[in-house]
Formats: C-alpha cells, sequence, structure tokens
C-alpha cells in the first residue's frame, strides 16, 4: 500500500449519472477510506486501484427500498442475487415482518451483532416489522392490545429507532399484525415520526378494496404526523386494473395535502406471497398446530375452501398459482408447477391439494401469482413518486437459497427495470431511472450520504453498460445474475470487477441517518 497517494481507487472513463437526474458527463472519481473524495474531467493521478469504466455508465449503488433479506445474509454474505444487479443496499424488515424482536435477536443490535461478525458484501439496513412486534408483545391470536402492551410495543420499538431502524414496515395482509386497531398503528408510527423514520405499508388489500386501502394507509399516516411509503403498490386482478389511475390520484391529492408519500413496484405482473394467504385472516390467527387443526377439520376447512378458491378465481384461475417453496422431499416436485398441474397430477381438487400441501407443509408454501397488468406496472414505474424496489431478497445459486424457486425479482428487478422499461420501452432516460435507483429511496430513508455522486459521500457505485443491462432470471430458471453489470464498489471496496466477485468485501449494516 502506498499511503501517500490521495486515493485508494479512482475511476476513470466513465460517463457520471449523479443520481440527481440531470445530463450525464465524462469524469473521474477520486475515492479514499471508503468516500468519494474527489470528482473532476481529470484527476490526473494515480491510485492503488483503478478502474477503467471503459465508457460506461458510473451511478451510484442502487439502493433496494424494500426486501425480505433479513437472514439471507448468513446464508449468502456476498449479497450474490443483489450485488450481481448493482444493488450495493438492501432495506429488510418489510411487510410487517423483521428478524427481531424475538427470541434469537430481541434487537437490531443483536442482529446487526451477528452480521457483523461476517464480512458482507453489500449494506443491510432495516425497518422494524409490526406484525413480529406485536407477536413479541401480545402474541398470535385476534384480540386487542391492553394500554400495557401498547406501552411496551412502543418502548421496544423506541429502542430500535434509537439503534438506528429506518422505521415500521406494516404488512396489514398478513397475522397478527392485522389484528391491530389503526390507532394502535397510528401510535407505533408517531413514535417512528419523533425520530424522522419512514413507515411502510402493505396495505390491507391489493385487490377489489385496494382505494380503501390506500385511503386507509394515508389516514394512519396523517393521524401519525408520520412519511409514508406504500409498498408494492398493485391493482391486482383483472377486475381491478382500471383502478391504477385513481390510486395514482389519491396519493398525489395527499401530497398536494401535505403528507410526504411515495410508493415503490417491482418491474413485473406475478406477485409472489405465502399460500396461507388462501386462509381469510379470522382462520389464520394462533400457532400453526392450530391453523393445521381448523385445516383438518371438515366444516372449517370447508369454508376455509371456499374462500380460497374465490380468491383463486378472482386471479384467473388455478393455472394463475404457482408453488415456489415447499421443504418436505415428496412435495418438492410441485416447485414450478402450477395449482392445475398439480391438481392433475395428484388426481385431487386444487382446493384438497393446496388444503394438504399446507398441512403437509405446516403453512409454510410460496407461491407466485400472475394477475398484474404491464401497462400498470408502467404507469406506476414512471410515476415522479414511484421507484423500483424487488420486495425479494439476497439469495445465491449456491448453497441452500440455490434450491428454492424464488421470484426471479431478487435477481432481476434493478437490470429489468433500466434494460426493459427504460432502454426497450423508452419510459424514461437513464438518467431519471438512475434517479429512481438511488437518490429517490435515499431521500425516503433519510439516508444522509448515500444515493448521489458526490464528494463526501460514501462510495457506494456501480459501473453498467447502458446498452447491455438486462435481467436473465426467468419464473423457470431463477437463479441467474443480470447482465451488464461491471464493477460495483461498496463503501469504497472493489466488490464486483469485470462482473466476478474480487474476494473483496465492503458492506455492512446500515442505521438511520
Ligand atoms: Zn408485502
Amino acid at each position: 500500500m502506498r499511503a501517500n497517494n490521495r486515493f485508494d481507487t479512482i475511476i476513470k472513463g466513465g460517463i457520471i449519472y449523479n443520481g440527481e437526474g440531470g445530463r450525464p458527463y465524462p469524469g473521474e472519481i477520486g475515492i479514499k477510506d471508503g468516500k468519494i473524495t474527489a470528482m473532476a474531467t481529470s484527476l490526473g493521478e494515480s491510485a492503488d486501484n483503478v478502474v477503467d469504466a471503459r465508457g460506461a455508465a458510473v451511478s451510484p449503488g442502487f439502493i433496494d427500498i424494500h426486501t425480505h433479506t433479513d437472514d439471507n445474509m448468513f446464508s449468502a454474505p456476498l449479497g450474490d442475487s443483489k450485488i450481481y444487479q448493482g444493488v450495493t443496499t438492501d432495506i429488510a424488515g418489510n411487510c410487517g415482518g423483521s428478524p427481531f424482536p424475538g427470541k434469537k435477536w430481541e434487537n437490531l443490535d443483536n442482529f446487526f451483532g451477528d452480521m457483523s461478525a461476517q464480512q458482507n458484501g453489500i449494506n443491510l439496513g432495516s425497518f422494524v416489522g409490526q406484525g413480529q412486534l406485536r407477536e413479541f408483545v401480545v402474541g398470535e391470536n385476534d384480540v386487542r392490545a391492553t394500554t400495557e402492551q401498547l406501552e411496551r410495543m412502543k418502548s421496544i420499538l423506541e429502542l430500535q429507532m434509537e439503534q438506528g431502524a429506518m422505521g415500521i414496515s406494516c404488512g396489514l395482509e398478513y397475522t397478527p399484525g392485522s389484528y391491530a386497531t389503526n390507532e394502535e398503528i397510528a401510535e407505533l408510527c408517531k413514535v417512528v415520526a419523533k425520530y424522522g423514520g419512514l413507515f411502510a405499508i402493505h396495505m390491507r388489500n391489493e385487490d377489489d378494496r385496494v382505494e380503501e386501502s390506500v385511503a386507509e394507509s394515508i389516514d394512519i399516516a396523517r393521524a401519525a404526523g408520520v412519511k409514508l411509503q406504500i409498498s408494492h403498490l398493485k391493482a391486482q386482478n383483472a377486475a381491478n386494473w382500471h383502478k391504477a389511475p385513481a390510486l395514482l390520484r389519491q396519493i398525489e391529492q395527499a401530497r398536494a395535502g401535505g403528507l410526504d408519500i411515495a410508493f415503490d413496484r417491482y418491474p413485473y405482473t406475478a406477485f409472489s406471497t405465502g399460500m396461507s394467504t388462501f386462509i381469510p385472516l379470522s382462520e389464520r390467527q394462533g400457532t400453526k398446530d392450530e391453523i393445521i387443526a381448523r385445516l383438518k377439520d371438515d366444516t372449517i376447512s370447508g369454508k376455509i375452501g371456499e374462500y380460497a378458491m374465490s380468491r383463486i378465481k378472482r386471479l384467473g384461475g388455478p393455472q394463475n398459482v404457482v408453488v415456489t417453496s415447499c421443504k418436505q422431499e415428496d412435495n418438492k416436485r410441485f416447485i414450478g408447477l402450477n395449482v392445475e398441474e398439480c391438481s392433475k397430477l395428484t388426481g385431487k381438487d386444487p382446493w384438497p391439494f393446496i388444503r394438504d400441501l399446507l398441512i403437509e407443509e405446516r403453512v409454510s408454501v410460496s407461491i407466485i401469482g400472475f394477475a398484474m397488468t404491464e401497462e400498470n406496472v408502467k404507469m406506476f414505474l414512471s410515476h415522479p413518486l414511484g421507484m423500483p424496489a424487488s420486495d425479494g431478497s439476497v439469495y445465491s445459486p449456491e448453497g441452500p437459497l440455490g434450491q428454492s424457486m424464488p421470484h426471479p425479482r431478487s435477481y432481476g428487478t434493478f437490470p429489468r427495470f433500466i434494460g426493459k422499461y427504460c432502454r426497450e420501452e423508452s419510459l424514461m432516460s437513464v438518467a431519471e431511472a438512475v434517479k429512481k435507483c438511488t437518490m429517490l429511496p435515499a431521500e425516503r430513508l433519510g439516508l444522509k450520504n448515500r444515493g448521489l455522486l458526490i464528494p463526501g459521500y460514501q462510495a457506494d457505485i456501480v459501473v453498467f453498460d447502458t446498452e447491455k443491462i438486462i435481467d436473465t432470471a426467468t419464473f423457470a430458471q431463477p437463479h441467474q445474475f443480470a447482465a451488464g453489470i461491471n464493477e460495483v464498489l461498496v463503501n469504497g471496496v472493489w466488490t464486483i470487477s469485470n462482473g466476478s466477485p474480487t474476494g473483496n468485501m465492503g458492506g455492512g449494516v446500515l442505521r438511520r441517518g
């Protein structure tokens, strides 16, 4: 090491997209001690590392504001599926679920402590999942929180915010978070607002009652005085596709009325969730054993089946629902097949098949549903308040995570957004697309020194080929890295070079601020 160099690393020969959405320009970036320390047309100096961008785009590393990466970092410390997209920061703990507070990790510091014991390729920040918090304090049942329980939730949440949580997330389609009253959620959001944190919501309903759910989300945020992020905005099922413009109007009006509101969306027309969402909320409370007992009870199961089949009908039929993960050896043959195909294979009707699978898998089955339209994806992504986010996780083709069939968004979101929607479909300029992947999410999260290429900011940087960047992961073969991502630096550490890992990692835990 030549410690007297002004820079550890210089990036040369690139076209700089600084994240603000303005015109790109040729220039060089000097990096020292993990930070950008100089930018100029020519720095005219040498450094230990010289990254030759060879005319490609140089932009801030992409920030994925909505992920479920959570404890997947322990199985894939490089953050493989993300860093190969140019993502340098993942925000975990979404849709009401976070790795803490719980038995394994009582708080954010405990979780981050374990993460810091290993080297990490990307930065990871986290929301506090309101469902997880409620389960920890109130339990899994459909009951009101007592005054004492609410105070306890608030004080635990306050501690997580002190430790650097990004805010709170809700998943009101899931239990037990959905058992909270809106007043209870607003009380928690007030704690988050005190710290300038963000309230991210997976709404109570994303199909037939989606307009009411947007209104409800806005009401909660207003009551608490908190910044609102609507997660994976959608109008699901053909019967609701026409509602997209109305949802955007609701959001615009709330913004005009003074609410700090925005939203994110993955660039795909299929969603991914748990098969347990085919069980009505009223029958989804309690322990897994209790839920399984209901599935085994002919009378209750019959009612659950009616609900499940009505939902599947709204989705367009069993051929639109694909099984993507199960754990039992016997059931792994269903992975990648749709429910219609599974029915034929087993000789069972769709509901008995689903019921038996849920029982055998102890309620944990992942599905993908094809229920959205391209037109709306484009409308949401091109809206000034919209930004791409994966709703996926860190995965790796190697190791245990490589055995599942995740939604391809975990591998493809950002390259697909830029390659398909920006380059091929001309929805916006590359500069505008980069802004949506960088400055916009950084602003929502209140990250003070990321999301832009400016001296003083952390050197989270991606070099990508604007002509080649594209996703390659598919529903049939999801574990495939994106194309066109040449170089990635995380906190100044050169982690991907010429599309391959260098073996050096510079990521780590990310606290708010
Ligand atoms: Zn969600």
